[in-house]
Formats: C-alpha cells, sequence, structure tokens
C-alpha cells in the first residue's frame, strides 16, 4: 500500500511514497513533508492505494506526518476535488491554496502556546526614572507599567529590543510565561446591542423575506444600484442566520474592504469577525483559519480567497460586487471566486446572495435560465435624483491634459458651487509613450512588444508588462537628439493640468502608483470625505464601492479604446465601467451630472449605455454572445504557452491541437497573444469552445493528460485556463 501525496509543483498528477514503518498511515487531507528531487517539499495526502507504474525499489518513505486529522472538512475537501477537475489544475496546485501560507509551509494546525512577557512585582514597583540610561529598556517597562499585554509575536511590531527585554529578564524586572491559548468560546446567537437597523422599503423587505424563506441550497442574484440598500439586505438576512448559531461568509473586492465597511459590519453585529485582505500577515491569517475552524467566528468578512476558510456551521454566502474581475486569480490555480463560492455553497446546501449594480452577464444568463432567483431594488434608499448624461464629442477641440473645454467648463462649474469633481482616465503615469521629435523613435520596452510609461514624478521610465524601468532617457538612443517629447496622458499629467487650472481646488490622484504605500489608500479617501480635497483623479481603483456624497460631476476621458478591443469581454467591461462611474454622481440630495468623452460620438453601444442603461444593454449583449458562441452560452477555456523563441510556443500549441480529438471542442489558433512578447518570452495561445460543460470536461480531461508527454511540451511553458477573463 502506498500513499498518494498532492505537491505543489507544476506537474498534473500524485506522488506516490511509502508510509512510515511502525507508524498509522496518514489520512487524506493531513500533511506530510516527504523528499522531492534533493529537497523536500509539503504535501496533502489524497489516497492511498498501490501503484502499478512504477519500480517499488524507487518509492521513498515519507518523512514525517505534520497532521493527526484531515485540515478539511468533508465539503471544504469535496470543493477542492470539485474545483481541480472544474479548473484543470492539479490537486497539488489546489489544495494548498485553500489554506493559510503557514500551513502550506508546514507549521503546526493547531493554535502553538503563546509566550507572554509580563512585569515581576519588582517590575511593577520600578521607578522608571532609574532606567534613563537604558532608554529602550525604560520603553518596555513604561508600556507595560501602563496595563498593556506584551505577546511574543508583537515584539517586532512594537519594535522592542531583544537585548532590552534580556536585560530585563535577567534583573528580575520581567518574566515570561508560556501557556496554551483558550479554545475560542462559541458565540452567543441570542446577543443583544448593536446597532438598530433602519426599517426596510418595500423592494428590500421582498428581497430579505425571498432569502430568508428559502432553506438549504439557492442562488439570489440582488441587482441594485450603489445605495440602493444592498448591504442593508446583506445586514438583515444575516441576522436571521447568525441568530440561528450559524455563521456567514462575506466575500467582497479588495478594494472595497475599507475601515468603514468592516465599521458597519462590526456596529451590526456585536459578535466574532474574522477580517481577511491582503495587509493581513500570514500569522494573523493563520491565527483567523484556526479561531474559524475551532467554530469561533460567527462573520468572515474577506477577499477571494477567504472562501477557502473552514466555517463548521456555515449558513450563508454573500458576494458584494460580484461582477468585479478582483475574484478571477489570475495564476497559479486560477479559479474564479464567486464561482466557487456558488459551488461551496452548493456543497454546504446554504443560500448564496451575489449583489451587484452591474451584475456580469454570466450571472444575468443564469436568472434568464431560471437558475438564480433575481431580486431587484431599483430606488436609491434615502434621497437621489436621475444622473443628467452628456456625450461630449472631442473631435477637432482642442485637448489640456485630455480634457476638453467644455468639460473644463463644467468642472469649474460645479467647483464654484462647492462640489467635489471626481475624473477617471485608465492609465497611470505621465504619459503612455516618449516620442523622438527628430527620428520619431518610440521607445520601447525591450522585453515587451510596448511602450515604456513616462513616470515624471520618479524621473523613470516603467514597462506596464513587465515591471522593468530605467531613468528617463535625455537623449534618444537611435539618433542622440535631446528632443524627446512625451505622447498620450496619463493620471500624473493630468493632476499637473488640474493643479494649473484650478490651482484653489485641491486634487488627489488615486492608482497604483499614488497608493502603493500602505494605508495611503485610506488616508486619501479620508480627505476625500472630509472635503479637503476638491478634485479626485483616477483609475479603475476610484470606480469601486466608495461612498462621496459630495461628487456631483463624473468626468471619463478617454474609453474609446474599449470601443474597437479584440476581447469580447471588452464592452461588458466599458458598460460596467460607466455605470458604476456614473453612479457615484449625485448620490444626496444634490443632482449629478456625467460627461463621457469620446471621438466616437455615433458609437452605438456609448448610446445604449447613455440611453437605455445597463440592463437593456446586457440584455441586447447577451443575445450577441449566443449568436457568436461565446460564453457564457458556450463553455470557453484557453491554452498559453510561451517560450524564449516563437516557433517552440507556437509548435507545441500546434502538436496539442493535432491530438485534440475530432468532435465537439474546437480549437481556434494557435495564435500570438495581444502582447506577443512580454517579459522576453513569446506568447501564444488557442482558445477551445465547447457547447456545454460536459462535452469540455470529456474531451479534454484525456487530452491534457497527454500534453505533458509531447517533446513540444518541455521546451515552453504553458497552462490552461478556464473561463478566462482577459484573453491578453
Ligand atoms: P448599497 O449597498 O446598495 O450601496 P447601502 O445598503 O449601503 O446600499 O445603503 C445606502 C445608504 O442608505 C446607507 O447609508 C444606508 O444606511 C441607507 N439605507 C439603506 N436602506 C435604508 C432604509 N431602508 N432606510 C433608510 N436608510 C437606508
Ligand atoms: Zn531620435
Ligand atoms: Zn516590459
Amino acid at each position: 500500500m502506498y500513499i498518494q501525496v498532492a505537491l505543489p509543483v507544476p506537474l498534473p498528477r500524485l506522488f506516490s511514497y511509502r508510509p512510515i514503518e511502525g507508524q498509522p498511515l496518514p489520512q487524506p487531507g493531513t500533511r506530510v513533508r516527504v523528499p522531492f528531487g534533493t529537497q523536500s517539499q509539503v504535501g496533502i495526502v489524497v489516497s492511498h492505494g498501490p501503484e502499478p507504474d512504477l519500480d517499488p525499489k524507487k518509492i521513498k518513505p515519507i518523512q514525517t506526518i505534520l497532521d493527526e486529522h484531515s485540515l478539511f472538512s468533508a465539503t471544504e475537501w469535496k470543493l477542492g476535488q470539485t474545483a481541480s477537475r472544474y479548473y484543470f489544475t492539479p490537486l497539488g496546485l489546489v489544495l494548498p491554496q485553500m489554506i493559510p501560507v503557514k500551513l502550506r509551509k508546514g507549521e503546526p494546525a493547531d493554535p502553538a502556546p503563546v509566550t507572554r512577557w509580563q512585569l515581576t512585582d519588582a517590575g511593577r514597583e520600578v521607578a522608571l526614572d532609574t532606567l534613563k540610561r537604558a532608554p529602550q529598556q525604560q520603553r518596555v517597562i513604561a508600556y507595560l507599567q501602563a496595563d498593556k499585554t506584551l505577546e511574543e509575536g508583537q515584539i517586532s511590531e512594537l519594535e522592542f529590543s531583544r537585548p532590552a527585554l534580556k536585560a530585563l529578564l535577567e534583573k528580575g524586572l520581567l518574566e515570561t510565561v508560556t501557556e496554551q491559548p483558550e479554545p475560542p468560546t462559541p458565540w452567543d446567537p441570542d446577543w443583544t446591542g448593536g446597532e438598530t437597523p433602519p426599517v426596510l422599503n418595500a423592494e428590500q423587505a421582498v428581497a430579505v423575506s425571498a432569502i430568508n424563506q428559502h432553506e438549504g441550497f439557492g442562488c439570489f442574484l440582488l441587482d441594485g444600484v450603489t445605495g440602493s440598500g444592498k448591504t442593508e439586505v446583506y445586514l438583515s438576512v444575516m441576522e436571521q442566520v447568525l441568530r440561528q448559531g450559524k455563521s456567514v461568509l462575506v466575500l467582497v473586492p479588495e478594494i472595497g474592504l475599507t475601515p468603514q465597511t468592516i465599521a458597519r459590519f462590526r456596529r451590526r453585529f456585536p459578535l466574532p469577525m474574522e477580517v481577511l485582505h491582503s495587509a493581513v500577515n500570514d500569522s494573523e491569517r493563520l491565527a483567523s483559519w484556526q479561531r474559524a475552524r475551532a467554530g469561533g467566528a460567527a462573520i468572515v468578512l474577506g477577499t477571494r480567497s477567504a472562501l477557502f476558510t473552514p466555517l463548521p456551521n456555515l449558513g450563508l454566502i454573500v458576494i458584494d460586487e460580484e461582477h468585479d474581475a478582483s475574484f478571477k486569480q489570475q495564476e497559479g490555480f486560477r479559479y474564479h471566486g464567486r464561482d466557487l463560492a456558488v459551488m461551496r455553497a452548493q456543497l454546504e446546501n446554504v443560500p448564496i446572495v451575489l449583489g451587484s449594480a452591474t451584475p456580469a452577464l454570466e450571472t444575468l444568463n443564469n436568472v434568464q435560465q431560471g437558475r438564480y432567483r433575481h431580486l431587484t431594488l431599483t430606488r436609491r434608499a434615502g434621497a437621489g435624483q436621475p444622473v443628467r448624461q452628456i456625450l461630449q464629442d472631442i473631435r477637432h477641440l482642442p485637448l489640456d491634459a485630455g480634457l476638453s473645454p467644455p468639460l473644463i467648463q463644467r468642472i469649474r462649474h460645479h467647483l464654484d458651487e462647492g462640489n467635489q469633481v471626481m475624473l477617471f482616465l485608465n492609465r497611470r503615469g505621465f504619459a503612455p509613450a516618449l516620442l523622438c521629435h527628430e527620428c520619431g523613435h518610440l521607445h520601447e520596452c525591450s522585453r515587451c512588444d510596448a511602450f515604456y510609461t513616462v513616470h515624471q514624478a520618479s524621473n523613470m521610465v516603467q514597462c506596464h508588462h513587465c515591471g522593468s524601468q530605467k531613468r528617463l532617457p535625455r537623449q534618444c538612443p537611435e539618433c542622440g537628439s535631446t528632443q524627446l517629447f512625451t505622447r498620450g496622458v496619463g493620471t500624473e499629467q493630468l493632476e499637473q493640468a488640474l493643479a494649473r487650472l484650478f490651482p484653489d481646488a485641491p486634487a488627489v490622484r488615486i492608482d497604483r502608483d499614488s497608493t502603493s504605500r500602505k494605508g495611503s489608500l485610506e488616508s486619501m479617501l479620508e480627505r476625500i470625505r472630509r472635503g479637503e480635497v476638491k478634485i479626485l483623479v483616477g483609475t479603475q481603483m476610484l470606480a469601486k464601492g466608495h461612498h462621496f456624497p459630495d461628487v456631483t460631476l463624473v468626468g471619463l476621458l478617454d474609453v474609446d479604446s474599449a470601443l474597437f478591443s479584440a476581447d469580447f469581454r471588452a464592452s461588458e467591461r466599458l458598460a460596467q465601467l460607466y455605470t458604476q462611474v456614473a453612479g457615484r454622481s449625485g448620490r444626496a440630495s444634490k443632482k449629478g451630472e456625467v460627461v463621457l468623452q469620446t471621438h466616437q460620438p455615433e458609437h452605438p453601444l456609448l448610446h445604449q449605455l447613455l440611453g437605455a442603461g445597463y440592463a437593456v444593454f446586457a440584455k441586447d449583449a447577451l443575445t450577441e454572445r449566443q449568436h457568436a458562441q461565446l460564453p457564457p452560452f458556450w463553455q470557453l477555456a484557453v491554452i498559453r504557452a510561451e517560450a524564449n523563441q516563437a516557433h517552440l510556443a507556437q509548435g507545441f500549441l500546434q502538436q496539442a491541437k493535432s491530438l485534440l480529438p475530432a468532435g465537439q471542442v474546437q480549437m481556434i489558433g494557435p495564435m500570438a497573444a495581444p502582447l506577443e512578447k512580454k517579459a522576453g518570452k513569446f506568447r501564444f495561445q488557442a482558445l477551445l469552445l465547447a457547447p456545454d460543460r460536459r462535452a469540455l470536461q470529456q474531451t479534454l480531461e484525456p487530452w491534457l493528460a497527454e500534453l505533458p508527454n509531447l517533446e513540444s511540451a518541455k521546451r515552453c511553458r504553458w497552462h490552461i485556463e478556464r473561463d478566462p477573463q482577459d484573453l491578453l
């Protein structure tokens, strides 16, 4: 009998090991440390069985058994298996993604004993003055004398010095105690306190009772514009579930998980809540996982990967902004958080609520097919007036950093009224290209098919595809001319132009560059809320879920590229962006305006969006997708290959194509990826389309199993992605 182990290596199979002599067989779902190549790896046991293919003498024994019991509940285990099959991704890549990083590295799954530093009697009485020659020691004693607790894990965060702690220990002023942490106490479903909710309006009440009356698995789309009271509906539905002693999993896009959101949940529910987002460190994540697994979490509020949090008594899943692209993981295990959450809800047999102002076409199709129930909120809660929409033809108009004179006038008008203005430009940096005026040379990244973006503030040019950067050149590398001009406009340039045009209106820029420091986005949002900032400039980061009641004018400077994109999802994304951004203006009692600048004022998509709105757009777009045999009607996967030479990547895909059995799956390609060269690699791809899931699954499974044996597969890197969101 051998043990099959899933290892985090990019080979689509399990690996067999011998049990350790004299020890019980490790159970499926437990971790083991095993030899792999010249190193050792932490793997997860999947099954026990004979190993027919290998010479038994070559099979090595397991080194260590790390867990006594499985880390996965039965449904979580099933979720991992289902996801692995659905996404054509080996268990070795799937299972580790479902557990915290520290567990992937082999740390103990049970809470480790905690060491606490505390004052001795002498330490409590010592006068701080006597330590004034040892300021580090003084700081520690001052901290502890102020009745604070100091755990081992806090030392570096508080910047206490280890030698100082050691010295205090030797002086007998400090002592350490090590204890096993208490298991979390179960929370009380009969809790009292918590903020009193508003009286629900009729539409909210209908939505709440539809969900509450439902038993078992069911999927609900809560479709309502921003500010229509979706969150109130979530809170209300959650309350009923929590009162039954069951816990709730809430997933939100990364950018939506603001302190305001967290505070709103905490005010409403004075219950233990685990918050999981990118700023939470690995130790905190592990601790959250441990508490949730022990039944100590009433609510888990987190981003994509929080969906795997173990919750022994799950009663409901909520996904806010379900259309958001950040739910898709773009590397390794390429899953969609929303779709896996629906799978989890089904396995756990609990309801799931998907909320959005601009539901994904996939979701709307599920509604049309009768699989999901559609609940709508048509009115903004509280006051709210319809937004005035303006399509600004900018052909022939002089542009100043992308701003047309009519838009500049409107900005002035709204600022004069004391309101805030939000300008949206989906291109960060100062300018997207650097041009030589004498010879026409455009500065290109040597590793990608892409121009360098000029970043003036840092005096650099940067490639936005591979991240390489260098000092802003003064001379053309081709002809030596110093006449270098920037072409096009990015957010950095727009911000500068606004400072010149509106010197009295402070502006803030929100994009990946300006918010890279931890906490900087939050402090910017706070300045906006306090009204210190009058103009907000940003990329699509700005388009998401923030409530700015004083913004009355929203301008979209340049969205034309989406009208001509080769990606079939581009129009859906533009429609979502426009609708979300437009929803940001005129929230309170003030009337809002949205200006969309374009060189294509006749484009039917723009007219449809401004005239009929998102719902009508979505209906037409779905019909188009059906005729074009695209998702969500057809099942789509993409196979991608990259190599140092183009023919290697292309050759592999060509060979793969020749192995694909004739039948229901069509392979389109291979073709060069839209960005053919990236970070020095040549990239090719092919689309795989099938009329239904079964056809895709049954054709691709045996096919994918053969591909690693191809000689050409060894000379490139390749992967397959199911339901790709980006075909770049
Ligand atoms: P969404 O999640 O759709 O953006 P919210 O639930 O955040 O909407 O509601 C927007 C605002 O309206 C919030 O300030 C909320 O407190 C308020 N609100 C929601 N529902 C009601 C209601 N029934 N009565 C009064 N105020 C409400
Ligand atoms: Zn030149
Ligand atoms: Zn590059």
